[in-house]
């Protein structure tokens, strides 16, 4: 959602004649911040105390995002060489002070294609209507505002013959997705945008267990363009610590919700969120999360350690009673194992072919993208191979993170 934000705000920011550049070289630094963690939000404060040194009468700081919503007006008593506080798609007002001090104005919208031309985020909801209980994105991002279906469509067409072949629909919840005028839920988004002429692949974010309808999943197995993974984060494998985050669902839920779709999917990319340390987490519980994360076998695991944010239920009702450094020692037990896994996982990639939907070239000059299943993929041998093409790789090599290999005759 960040990346979607930043990527709108620099569209505008490129339409008016601005163009991107070093910290060192730029007029104007804008901070685009995240605050899901402690640890996001400290990482925007070092960045304000480093950029004091950067800052000229000539120079502009803002700073924009969820710490916006959280901290307000306050940033600036903090940080007194910030220049402006910018709330989350609230840019006109920030825009035309810039145009009148750089003397810029602001020029034709250009298309809503993503910079890098092949993948493009359409926001279909904005903030959430769950309040787990651990959770600051309702207090920064607000109730549910849902986009209607033919402003996501006339967008995503847009973004197509700009040169996009990837749309990605993201919602905190996308599961949660109604059109407005009644056109029906993200199912039946999803069988539309699908129909946008060349538009390769379609993949949507986040997803909730409890939110998820079977016939999503159905679409999913019967559609060539959108993609094969599922972004449905589990948070925590113990059925007491899920009921205190007010998840809204039990393990057996989620364990049935990944047994129909693999039933419907066998090869279908399962990528999670954990939180380790959450108030009450006992190592019973915790060795619950361990089981789960064995037995399921997802492809990618977010793994957090908790840390309260204000204002939640979590931090204002619950001792934070779990102490730092066995947060840690959780942390990295489950990063060991998932490490583990996921090399075993992607090494049953090899020696199969893979649609590989090219995004760029690496630092070695390699044309790399992604498999249907959401996995990164690198051609060992393909230079030439432009952005937008799809390839048929066959897989040679295989880490934790990335499949190798060549064209497949
Ligand atoms: S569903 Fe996601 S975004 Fe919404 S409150 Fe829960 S964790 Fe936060």
């Amino acid at each position: 959602m960040n990346a979607a934000d930043s990527e709108s705000l620099a569209r505008r920011l490129l339409a008016a004649g601005y163009t991107e550049d070093s910290l060192d070289r730029a007029d104007v630094a804008i901070l685009n911040t995240c605050v899901v963690r402690q640890a996001s939000e400290d990482r925007v404060y070092s960045k304000l105390h480093e950029l004091k040194a950067w800052k000229t009468p000539e120079r502009t700081i803002a700073v924009t995002g969820c710490i916006v919503a959280k901290e307000g007006n306050d940033l600036r008593g903090r940080f007194p060489h910030l220049d402006a506080v910018v709330p989350i798609g609230e840019y006109d007002d920030f825009l035309a002070g810039l145009a009148a001090r750089y003397d810029y104005s602001e020029g034709e919208a250009l298309p809503p294609a993503g910079r890098t031309g092949v993948s493009h985020y359409v926001r279909v909801i904005q903030g959430c209507d769950h309040n787990c209980t651990f959770c600051i994105v309702p207090r920064v991002r607000g109730r549910e505002r849902h986009v209607p279906i033919a402003v996501v469509l006339e967008e995503g067409r847009a973004a197509v013959e700009a040169g996009a072949r990837e749309l990605v629909l993201l919602g905190q919840n996308v599961d949660d997705y109604r059109d407005p005028g009644g056109g029906g839920g993200l199912a039946a988004l999803v069988r539309e945008v699908e129909k946008i002429p060349e538009l390769k692949r379609l993949r949507f974010m986040t997803s909730h267990p409890q939110d998820l309808e079977p016939e999503l999943l159905e679409v999913m197995a019967a559609s060539d363009v959108v993609c094969r993974e599922l972004q449905l984060p589990v948070q925590s494998g113990d059925d007491g610590i899920l009921k205190r985050m007010a998840r809204g669902y039990q393990t057996r839920h989620y364990r049935a919700i990944v047994e129909h779709a693999r039933a419907l999917m066998p090869d279908l990319g399962l990528v999670t969120d954990v939180i380790v340390g959450f108030p009450g987490e006992t190592e019973t519980a915790f060795l619950n999360t361990r089981r789960l994360l064995e037995e399921i076998e997802f492809d990618v695991v977010h793994l957090a350690m908790y840390s309260p944010r204000p204002g939640t239920f979590a931090a204002t009702k619950m001792h934070d009673d779990v102490p730092a450094a066995e947060k840690l020692r959780r942390l990295n037990d489950l990063l060991a194992l998932q490490r583990a896994i996921a090399t075993r996982k992607t090494s049953r990639w090899v020696g199969r072919d893979v649609e590989v939907l090219i995004e760029g070239t690496d630092e070695l000059g390699r044309p790399y993208g992604r498999i249907r299943q959401g996995k990164r993929a690198v051609v060992l041998r393909g230079s030439g191979v432009a952005p937008g093409v799809l390839v048929n790789l066959r897989v040679m090599q295989a880490t934790a993170g990335q499949l190798m290999g060549l064209p497949a005759a």
